[in-house]
C-alpha cells in the first residue's frame, strides 16, 4: 500500500470519561467489531479501585495491565484504528493530559444518568483548548436516566460544547425502544434479552409513515417525531468541518454494555474523524505527509518484572515510516539511535514490527535514554510542542531516610520524573527538592518504586502550597530582580530549569502579579 494510503486509513484517539461511565465497555466492544477480539473481558480495566490507595499491589497489578492496554489497534473496514488509553482516575490526570497530544480526535463517554462528572469536565477543557475534534457518547440508555434534551443542555453548558445530536433515542430505561440514527436515517431497535447481538436496522428516510407506528408503537412514534423535530429546529446541522474545526460536535445515544449504538458510533466515526494530523513544533509545522520520519514520545512504562529492569517509550509517529533497526536522530541528546525490537501494538497484544506509519504508536524498549517530549528525527533538528507540565495540586518536601543510597535516590527520582510520574522543583535557597503531584496516590507509588526499583529509602514532609506558576522572565530588570530578592524563599527550579513560584494561595498569586506585572505568571510550563 502507498504510504499517502497509510496515512488516510489511519485514526488514532483516545476515549475519555470519568470512572465508570463505561469507558472499558465501550473500548471492548469496539474491538469486538474490529474481529480483534472474540469475547467479552478481554479487555482489562485499568482503573485503579477506590480504596486502592494504600495497596501497593494493586496499583502494581493495574499499572502492569495498563502496558498493554495502553494502545489498543484494530483494522475496522480496512481502516487502522489506534485507540489511545487514557486512565480516567483523577490522580493520574497527567498522564491522560500527555495522551492527550498523541491523538487526532477523542470520543467522550457520558453516563446517562450521572451527567456531565467532574473528570469530564476537566479532560474535555483540555481538548477544548486544543481543539480536538470529539464525538459525545452518552451510555447506558438501557437505565433510566436524565431526559436527552436535558443533557445536551448540560453537555453545552458544563463542557463548553456546541451539540448535534447524529442518533436519538426512543424511549429510556424500561422503556427503552431503541435508536433512531439520525447520520444514516434508520431506526434500531432494542431487544432487551438478546444481549450481545448486533441488531439489524430498519430503514426510514421519512419518520412520518405509519409503518413507523406498527414498528415501534403510536405514542412512541409520536414522540419520536416531535423529538426529531425539535432537534432539527434547534440544533445546528451536522458540518464536517466544523467538527473538524472542534466547533461542533456530534452527539450518538446508545448502551455499550449491550452492545447498542455502538456499530452506529464507529460506523460515522470512521468517515468523520481526522486522519493523522499535522502537528507544531517550535522550529515548524510537521505535516503527516513528509516522508521523513518525525515522532515523540508521550509516555513512558516502567517494566514491573525487576529481573528486566528496562521502560517502554510510547512514540506517536508524526510524518514519514518508522523502521526497524535504521538510525533516528535522539534530537535532545544528539545521538543516533536504532531499534531491533520496536513494539507495535494489536487489539491487547503488542509484536515486533518491521514498519509503523504516522498516526501509530511504537513502544521502544528504553534503558533511560528518553522522557517524555522527546523527539526522533531522521536528523533534523525538531522539538514538538504541546507537552506541557501543568501545576501539581499536592507538595511535599522529599527527604533521604537512608545517607548510604542517596546515588540510588537521586537516580530513582530523576527517572521516575522522566516517566511523568510527578514533578520535583529544587528550592533556589537551599536546594532542598519538593514533589508535586497532581493526587496524593503518586507519593505512595514513588515511594514504593523507590525501594523496590532502586533500593533507596526516602520520607516526605508536607508543605503547604497552592499551585506552582512558571515564571516568565521579563526585560524589566529592576522589577525582575526585586521580584527575585522579595520571593527568594519560594522560587524554585523545574526538572527543565525553568524557573517556578511557589504559591501558598490564590490570594498571593494575584497580589504577585499586582505588584510585578511585567513578570508573567503560568499554570503550565509552556507559554511562548
Ligand atoms: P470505565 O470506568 O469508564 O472504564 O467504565 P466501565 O466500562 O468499567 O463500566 C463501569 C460499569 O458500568 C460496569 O459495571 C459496566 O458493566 C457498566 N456499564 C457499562 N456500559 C453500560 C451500559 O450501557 N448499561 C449499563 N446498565 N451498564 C453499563
Amino acid at each position: 500500500m502507498a504510504f499517502i494510503d497509510e496515512i488516510k486509513r489511519r485514526r488514532t484517539f483516545g476515549i475519555i470519561s470519568h470512572p465508570d461511565a463505561g469507558k472499558t465497555t465501550l473500548t471492548e466492544k469496539l474491538l469486538l467489531f474490529g474481529g480483534a477480539i472474540s469475547e467479552a473481558g478481554a479487555v482489562k480495566n485499568n482503573k485503579v479501585k477506590k480504596g486502592a490507595t494504600s495497596d501497593f499491589m494493586e496499583i502494581e497489578r493495574q499499572r502492569g495491565i495498563s502496558v498493554a492496554t495502553s494502545v489498543l489497534a484494530f483494522i475496522y473496514k480496512d481502516r487502522k484504528i489506534n485507540i489511545l488509553d487514557t486512565p480516567g482516575h483523577k490522580d493520574f490526570a497527567e498522564d491522560t493530559f500527555r495522551t492527550l497530544t498523541a491523538v487526532d480526535s477523542v470520543i467522550v463517554v457520558i453516563d446517562v444518568a450521572k451527567g456531565v462528572e467532574p473528570q469530564t469536565e476537566k479532560l474535555v477543557e483540555v481538548c477544548r483548548m486544543r481543539k480536538i475534534p470529539i464525538i459525545v457518547f452518552i451510555n447506558k440508555l438501557d437505565r433510566e436516566g436524565k431526559d436527552a434534551f436535558d443533557l445536551l443542555d448540560e453537555v453545552e453548558q458544563k463542557l463548553g460544547l456546541t451539540t448535534t445530536p447524529l442518533s436519538f433515542p426512543i424511549g429510556m430505561g424500561y422503556d427503552f425502544k431503541g435508536i433512531y440514527n439520525i447520520w444514516e436515517k434508520k431506526i434500531n431497535l432494542f431487544d432487551g434479552d438478546k444481549k450481545q447481538k448486533i441488531s439489524k436496522g430498519v430503514e426510514f428516510t421519512d419518520i412520518n409513515v405509519p409503518e413507523l407506528d406498527q414498528l415501534i408503537g403510536e405514542k412512541a412514534a409520536n414522540t419520536l417525531r416531535e423529538d426529531i423535530e425539535m432537534v432539527e429546529g434547534v440544533y445546528p446541522p451536522f458540518d464536517q468541518q466544523d467538527y473538524l474545526n472542534g466547533d461542533l460536535q456530534p452527539v450518538f445515544f446508545g448502551s455499550a454494555l449491550n452492545n447498542f449504538g455502538v456499530k452506529e458510533l464507529l460506523d460515522c466515526f470512521i468517515e468523520i474523524a481526522p486522519t493523522p494530523q499535522p502537528k507544531e513544533a517550535e522550529e515548524r509545522i510537521i505535516d503527516s505527509k513528509e516522508n521523513k520520519l518525525t515522532g515523540f514520545v508521550f509516555k513512558i512504562h516502567a517494566n514491573m518484572d525487576p529481573k528486566h529492569r528496562d521502560r517502554l517509550a510510547f512514540i506517536k509517529i508524526v510524518s514519514g515510516t518508522f523502521k526497524r533497526n535504521v538510525p533516528y536522530l535522539h534530537v535532545r541528546n544528539g545521538k543516533k539511535m536504532k531499534f531491533s525490537s520496536p513494539n507495535a501494538f494489536f487489539a491487547e497484544k503488542k509484536e515486533i514490527v518491521d514498519e509503523s506509519f504516522p498516526g501509530d504508536i511504537v513502544g521502544l524498549h528504553d534503558t533511560g535514554n528518553f522522557k517524555i517530549g522527546d523527539t526522533l528525527t531522521e536528523g533534523e533538528i525538531i522539538n514538538f510542542k504541546g507537552i506541557p507540565s501543568f501545576s501539581p495540586e499536592h507538595f511535599r518536601y522529599v527527604n533521604n531516610a537512608d545517607p548510604l543510597k542517596s546515588k540510588q535516590l537521586y537516580k530513582g527520582l530523576d527517572q521516575l520524573m522522566d516517566e511523568g510520574v510527578a514533578q520535583l522543583f529544587t528550592l533556589e535557597l537551599n536546594g532542598r527538592k519538593v514533589i508535586g503531584t497532581v493526587g496524593a496516590l503518586q507519593y505512595e507509588v514513588i515511594q514504593y518504586r523507590l525501594e523496590h526499583e532502586y533500593g533507596a529509602k526516602c520520607t516526605y514532609e508536607n508543605l503547604n502550597m497552592h499551585k506552582v506558576c512558571w515564571v516568565q522572565p521579563t526585560n524589566n530588570k529592576e522589577e525582575f530582580a526585586e521580584f527575585k530578592r522579595v520571593k527568594q524563599r519560594y522560587l524554585a527550579k523545574d526538572k527543565q530549569g525553568q524557573l517556578v513560584f511557589l504559591a501558598d494561595s490564590a490570594f498571593t498569586i494575584q497580589m504577585t502579579q499586582d505588584k510585578y506585572p511585567s513578570v508573567k505568571l503560568h499554570f503550565t510550563s509552556e507559554f511562548k
